[in-house]
């Protein structure tokens, strides 16, 4: 009898999660990446100038449940610390003012910790928030006021990669109730990078399963007979499925529509913008958060500080140096204030990453959405798929969950077909 395998299509954090489920209790997988490195949005770049980077910073919250639980199935929750233990510092580039704010709403008990101008008012609205029964935008139930600017503009763009006049309310309050968890608002980050520290302790673990991790393979086709998966058309070879084999495609929404195309996937996208200025920074990291400036978040490492624009759609199309001239210049007195080098007239050498199709756009509108096993034998995975956040978690919960349909379902196994032709054939 040949053994049941689980082929996996993209190596990003749902496929490496939909990896690890399926092998957690004897399975057997192997997993194919078109890039050639895995961690697909996910990673640390490393070009031949030896200036590494991530191609974005990431940051996970204490109430990330499950990507935390994959880290340590992996042995890497030590490698993410919490760079800002005391709240995390919010610079004003309007004022030039630093202040702390909490972000768990436990800590603005404490008036230091507490967002600026935050009112009785503003913490109903936040209910009503993190509570929505119906969606509409963020910005229709906070409306402009001082705590949008200082707190939910911030939190909205970081969270769902969408402008708040936008963003859906519901989606951010998946995250809020989360996150207003006693111990859950904590901010962590990789300390040396996305590869070192979340994707190459996973694939070191799935090697160590006997997963073999095979970059450079594109899936090109999917060969279908009877509405499932026979085979696979990669890259440079075909690989034709047994009996009980399994397909987790983990790959972004524009990959799984010209595989399937009748399927209802997401098509907006929302772009992030990063610039890495290479320069000392400090040993242990750092994180601040920025109003009034392009720039939102600056996470600084020891030898360079990376900085991120997300829902970046007015500037993504700019030239880059400028881009990242302005950047510097409004940033620099911050840096400065935390013990760096840093003047606005000296701008360090830099280089500017984006990332067009950062995350889909999470809009107050209902989302297409496909089956999640759209042929008998086919899962689907990827941050994309559900309601939450299109973040780290999500990924991870859609890899283990892709896994999970496939081990519970009926009728994945190939009953005998008497056609054999092969047939690309559209799903659902
Ligand atoms: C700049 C930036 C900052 C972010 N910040 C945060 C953050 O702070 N916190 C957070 O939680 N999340 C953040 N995210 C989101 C996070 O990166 C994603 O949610 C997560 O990495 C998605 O993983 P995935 O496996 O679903 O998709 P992907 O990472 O897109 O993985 C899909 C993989 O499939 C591969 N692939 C595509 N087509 C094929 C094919 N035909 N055949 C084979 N392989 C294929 C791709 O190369 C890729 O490796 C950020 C994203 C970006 C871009």
């Amino acid at each position: 009898m040949t053994p049941r395998r689980t082929h996996i299509v993209g190596a990003g954090v749902a496929g490496l999660s939909a990896a690890l489920a399926v092998t957690a209790d004897g399975g057997e997988a192997v997993l194919y990446e078109a890039a050639p490195h895995p961690g697909g949005r996910c990673r640390t770049l490393h070009p031949t100038d030896g200036f590494d980077h991530d191609n974005g910073t990431h940051v996970l919250f204490t109430a990330n449940g499950r990507a935390l639980d994959l880290l340590r199935t992996v042995g890497a929750r030590e490698r993410w610390v919490e760079p800002e233990a005391k709240g995390l510092p919010l610079y004003d580039g309007r004022t030039g003012e630093m202040r702390r704010v909490g972000l768990s709403p436990w800590s603005w008990l404490l008036p230091s910790r507490r967002p600026q101008g935050l009112t009785l008012s503003d913490l109903m609205r936040i209910m009503r928030l993190v509570f929505a029964s119906k969606d509409c935008p963020v910005a229709a139930i906070i409306g402009k006021r001082p705590i949008m600017d200082s707190l939910i503009e911030p939190l909205t763009v970081a969270v769902l990669n969408t402008p708040p006049d936008q963003a859906s309310a519901q989606r951010l309050a998946c995250a809020l109730r989360q996150l207003i968890r006693p111990g859950a608002g904590r901010l962590l980050v990789a300390r040396n990078g996305l590869s070192q520290d979340l994707i190459e302790p996973a694939v070191a673990t799935l090697q160590t399963r006997g997963v073999p991790v095979l970059t450079g393979q594109r899936l090109r086709n999917l060969l279908t007979v009877n509405g499932r998966v026979i085979g696979l058309a990669l890259s440079d070879r075909t690989v034709m499925l047994g009996p009980d084999d399994r397909v987790i495609l983990a790959l972004p929404p524009y990959e799984v529509e010209r595989l399937l195309p009748a399927l209802p996937v997401p098509t907006q996208f929302e772009p992030i913008i990063n610039v890495h200025y290479r320069m000392e920074g400090l040993k242990h990291p750092r994180f601040i958060g920025f109003t009034g400036t392009l720039a939102q978040w600056a996470l600084i490492r020891d030898n360079h500080v990376s900085v991120t624009v997300s829902a970046a759609d007015a500037v993504v199309d700019q030239n880059a140096p400028d881009v990242a001239a302005r950047i510097w210049r409004e940033i620099a007195p911050a840096l400065r204030s935390l013990g760096l080098d840093a003047h606005p007239d000296r701008q360090p050498e830099m280089r500017v990453v984006k990332e067009k199709r950062a995350t889909i756009r999470q809009a107050a509108e209902i989302l297409p959405q496909p089956p999640l096993r759209p042929l008998a034998n086919l899962a689907l995975a990827g941050d994309w798929i559900g309601s939450l956040p299109a973040t780290i978690e999500s990924a991870v919960m859609a890899g283990e969950h892709a896994a999970s349909i496939l081990h519970h379902a009926r009728g994945t196994r190939a009953t005998l077909v008497k056609d054999r032709a092969l047939k690309t054939e559209n799903a659902a």
